[in-house]
Order: structure tokens, then C-alpha cells, then sequence
């Protein structure tokens, strides 16, 4: 057979992993909605026409719900529920079923014409929440209509294929996943996006964002999907299959060494014992975290629970999540930090502001709605019988707003004590660092809590006045900016000084070259992604403390990024060979 032209695709790496296989599009049945006249005597039958319409949709979502909680747990299966409920929202079928009755209109079009005009309003928002959200009731109203037009759902195809699609909705993801579905490439979507978690948590590789692919690629052609760079390779040549399999073949026995020291201790040379700790989102991710030889979480964004809804999750519901996580991760411990809404993590009521990250976000909002405050620091309270929850709250940045959160603490113990609900009296409260005010006064914090841990992500962005998430500007996001880094030491000190333990969170913690400095400076513990973490563990385990802290010494010194991050990177080359860098 004659070789097709190779052509190679970047887009945003979803979830790691290489696979070679055909494709299958998926090309979603786009529902042909006429406008049609019925006459008088027609209208009970259409009205009869769009109700079971709508309870087949509904059997439907809650076969997708059931699959759901069995493949992604219950929490994440949320999202179906919130798609049910559209179902049953009876002033939208009012107004539909009464336009049907004055208007003597075919059922499907006046579903379509209401259920768009919801849609319209999501998808013109400023907010890629909202946006993500008009995707949900667009699978609805979809839904509906194939159902009123009687049309067979294809979810089914033959397997081991890597699925090509415009854009995934959870319910196709899912549905999917009963196939042999080997990888998934969107056309749509960011990291973020729902399809993106959800392969994470299928382990499945995936890439989105990749443009137009689904009018490059058709069923049958044979492709590559390298989850880890975000490329995807069509029609590869024999040279390029040989390459990927490769390198396949050298990550996997890379991982499979490192993997080797899963049961070891993160201890130098000289034994110097640090905590190697995990970031996680969802309770589903434990396992995975613990199969990486984890100690346990040290952050747990909380927020993943409100993604795909709109209201708070209820104090009985954090407390199953919370409860799931601290009973996986036993005896290890789990460090919840308490909603961190706003900036780029934004929830459906937190309305728009001019300068989000400058704004109305973390411990601010908490603090501003304490009955929602009261009732996440109950859940989490009772979820500490154990004694491995630890609490900490993000974006701090005086003194009061630590003094005033601990005073909600102590209301939240005494509401449950009261009550005779058990609970971990002695539970260790911490403070992020994370905003420059908190890391100057540190020492003044230290003082009031039992632990700190520092959030580079946003403390590098506040410290050196460059957003996170601004591409204009990524080059001056710096971590070995000199100013973080002194900023880094000072915290640790302070910390030390009043003998608490202080660690990081923010994604410095997981880059191998800032290891042997942070190392060295004295950090107690870091908490990095789970698939970085035997990295991080195997540079731990080949030096001596005293070395690191020599490294941290002489690089602190340093005048500028670039020249700290050549001299970090010669010396973890040095002391780690076998590990990889990125140059
Ligand atoms: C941080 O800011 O470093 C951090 C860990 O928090 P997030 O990335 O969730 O803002
Ligand atoms: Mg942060």
C-alpha cells in the first residue's frame, strides 16, 4: 500500500501516555431540525411525542450516571446528576409545551429554539466555567431531540481505536470508555476541560486543543498519540513508528526504575528523612498517589469538587469526600486546603472582577461567607477522626485573616462538640504562602499555626508581578528569580525558628533541577503532581544533606535566573545522572 504523506500535530497534552492505533472519528449526529406546522388536533400527540422523549433521555443519563460512578466515583458522576435535573426543570418544559400549544409547532424545534436560548447566553460568557457548562445542556437538548426524532445513540464501535472528535462531553467519554478505547484527541478544549479530567482519571492518553484534526483524519487512519507531548503523528512512516516505540520503550523502563524505589523512604545519603508528598484534586486519585510511593497528600484542591455545578456541595457530601480521602490515604496524612475560589479557579456565583487574581479569592471569600466557611471546617473536622487531615487556607495575607480563621475553626469545633460529634481535637491548621505580605511576616504567622506551606505558583506570580497564566509574559515567570528564591529562604527560616514544619506545594516543589535547592535550604516537605514524584524521590536519595546545603548556598548567591538554573542543572546532572531534564 502506498505511504501517505506524514503529517505531525501539537496540541495540549491532556494525559500521558503513547499509543499507536487507528482512529476512529466520531463525528457527533448534528440533530436536522425542521420548522413544522402541526394542526390543532396533532398538539396532544406532540406534547406526547417530546414527554417520552424526554424520559428516554432520561434512562439514558442514568445509565451514563451509573457507569460513571462505577468508573470515576461518585463525586465526579455529579455532573450527569446536574444534566438530569435539566431534564426536570419544570418551568423549561412549561414554556415549551405552551409553545407547542399556541404556537402548533413541531416538538423538536421549539426544544431546540428554548434550550438554545439558554445556551446562547452561556456561551457568549466571558467565564470559561459558564462556557464549559453550555456544553452540558447542549448534550441535553441533543439529547432530547434525537430522542423526539427516534434516532439510535452510537456509542459502540470496534475497539482498540483512538477516538477523533470536535469536542467530548462527559456522557460520550464515559460511553466510550465501555470500548477499547485506547486514546482520545479533541479538537477543542483545554487542560481544564472536562473531557481532559476525565481521561486523567480513565487513565486513558489524550490530547486537546489540536484545531481541526477531525477534518484531517478519518476512520481507518493509522495514527500516534504521544499524551506526554501533546503531538500527534497521521499516517506515520516505518522510521517514525521504530522512533515512538522507542521511546516508549525508554519511559517505560525509566518509570519502571524509578518505580523501584516506590517503597523507600525520601531520605539523603546521610539520612535526612523529608516528607514526599502528593497534589491531588479528586478522592479517585489516592490510589494512583499511593501507588507512586507517596506519603501521603500535601495539598487536596477541594475546589474539584465543585466542578460541574453550581451550588455548594452540602456539609454531609465534603464530608464523604474528605472521609474517602483520609481513610485511602491512612496513615499517611491528607492536608485539605479549604475552597480557594476565585482568580483562575472560578465557581459559578463568584461574579467577574476587573483583576480576579487581585481579588476576591481564597480565605477572602471564606471569610466573607461564613456559613459556607462554617461548613466546610465542620466536614472536614469530622473527617479527621483519624487524626490525618491537617487544614490550611490559601491566599492569606495579614495576620488578621489568620486569627479570624481559626476563630471559625474553633466555632466549627465547639458547633460539633456540642452536638457530641467526634472529631480531631488537637487538628493541625496551616497557612499557604502564597502572597509576599504573608511570606514578610511569616515569621508573625509561624507563631499563631503549626504549619506552613508555600504556594510558588501564585507567590512567584505576586512576588515578580507576572501572571501565571499570561504567555506574553512567561519569560519573566522565573523561579530562580533571585527575589524567590531568598523569599523561599526567608520563609523556611522563620518557619524553623518557631519549629513548625514548612513545605511546598506549588509546582517548584516537582521540578527536579530546584530539588537540591530546596533541599538544601531546609524544606520539610514537598508535595509535587504524583507522576513527578519518583523523579523527585530518586534526586533526594543519591546526595548527601550537606552537599545540598552547600548547592543551596552557592546558588542563592547567584545574580540572576539563568544562571542559577545552568548551575542547578550541572549539579543535578552531576549527582543524578539517570534522570531526565528538560533542557
Ligand atoms: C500555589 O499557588 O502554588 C498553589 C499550590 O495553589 P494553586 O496552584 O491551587 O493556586
Ligand atoms: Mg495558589
Amino acid at each position: 500500500m502506498e505511504q501517505k504523506t506524514e503529517l505531525r500535530y501539537q496540541g495540549v497534552p491532556a494525559a500521558p501516555g503513547i499509543v499507536m492505533a487507528r482512529a476512529y472519528r466520531y463525528l457527533k449526529h448534528v440533530p436536522r431540525i425542521e420548522e413544522k406546522k402541526i394542526t390543532p388536533k396533532e398538539v396532544d400527540g406532540e406534547i406526547e411525542r417530546l414527554k417520552h422523549a424526554v424520559g428516554r433521555a432520561e434512562k439514558e443519563l442514568q445509565k451514563v450516571l451509573l457507569l460513571a460512578e462505577q468508573k470515576i466515583g461518585v463525586v465526579k458522576a455529579k455532573i450527569f446528576e446536574a444534566q438530569i435535573m435539566i431534564l426536570s426543570d419544570a418551568v423549561l418544559f412549561g414554556a415549551i409545551i405552551n409553545r407547542i400549544k399556541k404556537e402548533h409547532k413541531n416538538a423538536e424545534f421549539i426544544v431546540h429554539a428554548e434550550i438554545a436560548k439558554y445556551q446562547q447566553m452561556m456561551l457568549a460568557s466571558s467565564d470559561e466555567y459558564m462556557r464549559e457548562r453550555s456544553h452540558d445542556v447542549e448534550d441535553v437538548k441533543n439529547r432530547i431531540i434525537r430522542n423526539i426524532q427516534e434516532e439510535k445513540l452510537v456509542s459502540r464501535f470496534e475497539g482498540n481505536s483512538i477516538v477523533v472528535a470536535q469536542s467530548l462531553t462527559p456522557a460520550d467519554t464515559i460511553l466510550f470508555s465501555r470500548n477499547e478505547v485506547l486514546g482520545y484527541l479533541t479538537d477543542m478544549g483545554g487542560v481544564t476541560s472536562h473531557a481532559a479530567l476525565l481521561a486523567r482519571s480513565l487513565r486513558v492518553p489524550a490530547i486537546v486543543g489540536l484545531k481541526d484534526l477531525t477534518a484531517k483524519v478519518e476512520t481507518g487512519d493509522a495514527l500516534i498519540l504521544d499524551g506526554y507531548a501533546g503531538v500527534v503523528v497521521v499516517h506515520p512512516t516505518e522510521e517514525t513508528i521504530r522512533a515512538f516505540e522507542q521511546r516508549k520503550a525508554e519511559i517505560a523502563v525509566y518509570e519502571k526504575k524509578l518505580h523501584a524505589l516506590r517503597d523507600l523512604p525520601a531520605e539523603t545519603l546521610d539520612g535526612k528523612h523529608v516528607e514526599l508528598s502528593s497534589n491531588i484534586e479528586f478522592s479517585e486519585e489516592v490510589e494512583f498517589v499511593r501507588s507512586q510511593g507517596s506519603h501521603g497528600v500535601g495539598l487536596y484542591r477541594a475546589e474539584g469538587m465543585l466542578m460541574g455545578r453550581d451550588t455548594f456541595p452540602s456539609e454531609e457530601e465534603q464530608f464523604c469526600e474528605y472521609n474517602e480521602i483520609a481513610e485511602k490515604a491512612y496513615p499517611h496524612k491528607v492536608i485539605v486546603r479549604t475552597f480557594d475560589i476565585g482568580g483562575d479557579k472560578v465557581f459559578a456565583d463568584v461574579s467577574e472582577e476587573e483583576n480576579p487574581f487581585l481579588g476576591w479569592r481564597g480565605i477572602r471569600v471564606s471569610l466573607d461567607r461564613p456559613e459556607s466557611f462554617l461548613m466546610q471546617l465542620r466536614a472536614i473536622l469530622k473527617a479527621s477522626v483519624k487524626r490525618n487531615i491537617w487544614v490550611m487556607f490559601p491566599m492569606v495575607s495579614s495576620l488578621k485573616e489568620v486569627r479570624r480563621a481559626k476563630e471559625f475553626v474553633a466555632q466549627a469545633k465547639a458547633s460539633l462538640k456540642s452536638e457530641g460529634v467526634n472529631f480531631d481535637k488537637k487538628i493541625k491548621v496551616g497557612v499557604m504562602i502564597e502572597v509576599p505580605a504573608a511570606a514578610i511576616i511569616a515569621g508573625d504567622i509561624a507563631k499563631e499555626v503549626d504549619f506552613l506551606s508555600i504556594g510558588t505558583n501564585d507567590l512567584i506570580q505576586y512576588l515578580l508581578a507576572v501572571d501565571r497564566g499570561n504567555e506574553l509574559v512567561s519569560q519573566l515567570y522565573q523561579e530562580f528569580d533571585p527575589a524567590v528564591m531568598r523569599t523561599i529562604r526567608h520563609i523556611i527560616k522563620e518557619a524553623h525558628k518557631h519549629r513548625i514544619p514548612v513545605g511546598m506545594c506549588g509546582a517548584m516543589a516537582g521540578d527536579p533541577v530546584a530539588t537540591l535547592l530546596l533541599l538544601g535550604l531546609g524544606l520539610d516537605e514537598f508535595s509535587v503532581i504524583p507522576t513527578i514524584l519518583p523523579e523527585i524521590k530518586k534526586i533526594i536519595r543519591s546526595v548527601n544533606y550537606k552537599e545540598a546545603q552547600k548547592v543551596a548556598l552557592k546558588a542563592i548567591a547567584f545574580s540572576t535566573a539563568d544562571e542559577v538554573r545552568e548551575f542547578l542543572t550541572a549539579n543535578t546532572k552531576r549527582i543524578a545522572p539517570e534522570i531526565h531534564l528538560k533542557e
